[in-house]
């Protein structure tokens, strides 16, 4: 804030003094001269301790555009700082946090209603893991034991193959099959992980002896809404071609996916 003295007030004053000075010369001793100098010297006082403010305010004020520069730069060392704990954490206890997806599958049970996983409904093609057990604190899938030897986040295998031997695909019934990204913290254990978060990117469902294969974001959202939409697919009678099928899709999509991910065409 910039404090001024109005020059008006300051012109009037001046005018009145040369008016004073004038009427001395003419008639010399006047009548109120001892109230004007303590004014003036009243004056005189606050205006030497204005000016001595205000060159203090400068400084002040130079002194807190450096402070905050310093404090700017403070912060951006501090970020490094924080950031290199983190990434030696996670380096050192092989917490996975993967900037890049990280491809796995996942098997669901196919209801009229919705898909079903192994604990929770999916009513779209994105999950964000909660844990059930000891609420959200922390960073979720926990690592630490916390929620029991399996621990929570959404849970994808490897390959197929161990999905379709260890559930009993024959014996579920409708059964879908899916290649999920997943994303944020993603905790690797032999035959899957444990993801944060995690997308569908293809989708083979089969709903009474009807299949659907799916890579279309928007069809995979619909399926999920509304799994009586594969009664619109062709019907393939054989349970076992069902599921070969569907685990040919979600392969060869995978494989797609991965040159995509790495920015590479060679496989
Ligand atoms: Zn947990």
């Amino acid at each position: 804030m910039d404090l001024a003295f109005d020059t008006d007030n300051a012109q009037r004053l001046a005018e009145l003094r040369e008016v004073v000075r004038r009427y001395q010369d003419r008639y010399g001793e006047l009548e109120g001269m001892v109230d004007l100098a303590k004014a003036n010297s009243a004056l005189a006082s606050r205006r030497r301790r204005f000016d001595h403010l205000a060159a203090e305010h400068q400084r002040i004020q130079k002194e807190m555009r450096s402070m905050a520069s310093e404090v700017e730069r403070i912060e951006r060392w501090m970020e490094f700082c924080l950031e290199d704990v983190v990434t030696r954490t996670r380096e050192k206890h092989a917490e996975g946090w993967s900037p890049t997806p990280v491809l796995g599958y996942r098997l669901w049970a196919v209801g009229a209603q919705c898909l079903h996983g192994v604990k929770m409904a999916w009513s779209s093609r994105k999950m964000t893991a909660t844990c059930l057990s000891r609420g959200d604190q922390g960073e979720i899938p926990h690592t630490d034991g916390r929620c029991g030897r399996l621990g929570c986040g959404v849970y994808a295998a490897k390959s197929v193959d161990p999905l379709y031997r260890g559930f009993d695909v024959a014996g579920i019934g409708d059964v879908a099959l899916g290649l999920v990204a997943l994303t944020g913290k993603v905790v690797e254990h032999d035959s899957g992980y444990r993801a944060a978060e995690a997308e569908v990117i293809a989708l083979g469902a089969c709903f009474g002896n009807h299949v659907l294969l799916t890579a279309d974001p928007d069809l995979v959202d619909a399926v999920i809404a509304d799994p009586t939409l594969i009664k619109n697919e062709p019907r393939i009678e054989v349970n076992r071609q069902r599921l070969l099928e569907m685990e040919t899709f979600v392969e060869l999509e995978a494989r797609r996916a991965r040159q995509w991910i790495s920015g590479t065409s060679s496989e």
